[in-house]
């Protein structure tokens, strides 16, 4: 690994080498999380038209002027009432109102609702103790939406609210930056399947699944080509299938200095291309970046928090470049140290720590225990991770660190 580069130039590689975008039609619940590719113009008034926000009386509002507690107005009821959904042909006049539900159009020429809980009912009277405001109580058309109005731009990404604005248009399908398709390979001939007994010499493969679970909550979807033995031809062949089928690739081991590490060999027999191999880091030194045409593929080192830790730092914010999201990295702060953090010099590392929020909002982070590249559970334990600087000789107690905030709800 003679030629690492520094954890700069390998975002930065990385981030330089995505293909072209594509856009998708996509059913409206199909894309959240997907960024929309089109803007979007509403060819309604939302609502529709004038409606009441209360259960009450439609009136004219000049007909309760000097109404109050002690002097009531008195108003003859309409033998007709205005259920949600129904059209009415009731106009306003002096005099009279007409019972309204919420949700159902004004009827015309009448410029304020007066709350039920506000009036009393006598027989066919009904009598109001304040005076109103002009349209109080009215939703007035297009309130939320004007009709040609531009609702949502080209870059939005798809939240749930928006799936339900879109709805409320009427918008049944929308381009969308084409999310990529993510292939995951496991390698390794010690590993075995989730369903196997682990027998002496064995490693359950645990990273074709932080992987793909990985990549469902970056938002793109997943192929898992299951694992594949140390051997040229099982290699070769799943190598040339997932670059058949997905726009990126994930290998996961094989790519250290092993006797049996054959993936930059097959990658490189396979006309791809070496952007870079070792990154000055901790963990995930023997990380590869290659690519293959349009096709990009990531050698991920073995070790179970590597390949987690390389995934954040380098593949999540590549997935959410190709997925068209202007944001690609996680939140970073920057927290105390609660204790000396171990750290050797020439490296960048990166360590799992828990984080604390005081009520001032200041942060604290602590180690999530051994460090270790194959102790997966200090990974689960971790809600971010700190970056010390390859300069540093060691991080002392109070020490502010930049900390990536890797859980969604921190
Ligand atoms: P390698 O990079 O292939 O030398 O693997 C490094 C370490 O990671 C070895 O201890 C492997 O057993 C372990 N490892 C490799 N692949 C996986 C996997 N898919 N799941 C869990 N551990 C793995
Ligand atoms: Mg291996």
């Amino acid at each position: 690994m003679g030629n690492m580069v520094s954890c700069e130039e390998a975002i930065r590689e990385v981030l330089e080498n995505i293909p072209e975008f594509t856009i998708a039609r996509k059913p409206v619940l199909d894309s959240l999380h997907y960024v929309l590719a089109e803007n979007i113009i509403s060819n309604d008034n939302i609502p529709v038209n004038d409606n009441s926000a209360m259960d009450g009386y439609a009136i004219i509002l000049s007909d309760l002027a000097g109404a109050d507690k002690t002097c009531p107005v008195t108003l003859k009821k309409s033998n007709y009432d205005i259920p949600a959904g129904e059209f009415t042909r009731f106009e306003a006049k002096k005099g009279f109102c007409i019972k309204i539900m919420t949700g159902a159009p004004v009827p015309r020429g009448c410029d304020c609702i007066v709350k039920k809980e506000d009036v009393e009912a006598r027989e066919d009277k009904i009598l109001f103790f304040k005076e109103h405001k002009y349209f109080e109580n009215i939703r007035p058309q297009g309130e939320d939406i004007k009709k040609g109005e531009t609702v949502f731009a080209k870059g939005r990404i798809i939240d749930p609210a928006v799936v339900g604005v879109l709805a409320s248009l009427g918008i049944k399908d929308i381009s969308v930056y084409n999310p990529p398709i993510i292939g995951i390979i496991s390698t390794g001939n010690e590993l075995a399947d989730i369903n196997d007994e682990l027998f002496f010499g064995m490693v359950r493969d645990s990273n074709s699944y932080s992987l793909a679970a990985q990549v469902k909550e970056s938002g793109a979807s997943y192929i898992r080509y299951g694992i594949v033995r140390d051997n040229r031809f099982d290699l070769k062949e799943a190598v040339k299938k997932s670059i058949g089928e997905c726009d990126l690739i994930l290998i996961s081991g094989g790519v250290s200095v092993g006797d049996y590490d054959y993936i930059k060999e097959i990658l490189k027999e396979s006309g791809a291309q070496e952007i870079f191999w070792g990154v000055k880091q901790k963990p995930g030194k023997p990380l590869a970046f290659y690519k293959s045409g349009d096709k990009l593929i990531f050698g991920l080192p073995g070790n179970p928090v590597s390949v987690m830790v390389c995934f954040e730092l380098y593949v999540r914010p590549l997935i959410r470049k190709m997925m068209g999201y202007q944001e690609l990295f996680r939140k970073a702060v920057i927290a105390k140290a609660l204790g000396p953090f171990k750290h050797e010099a020439g490296r960048t590392e990166f360590v799992r720590v828990k984080i604390k929020k005081d009520e001032y909002g200041n942060y604290f982070a602590a180690v999530t225990g051994e460090q270790g590249s194959g102790i997966l559970t200090s990974m689960a334990q971790a809600d971010g991770i700190a970056q010390i600087d390859e300069n540093k000789k060691e991080i002392i107690k109070g020490e502010s660190l930049k900390v990536y905030l890797i859980k969604n709800d921190l």
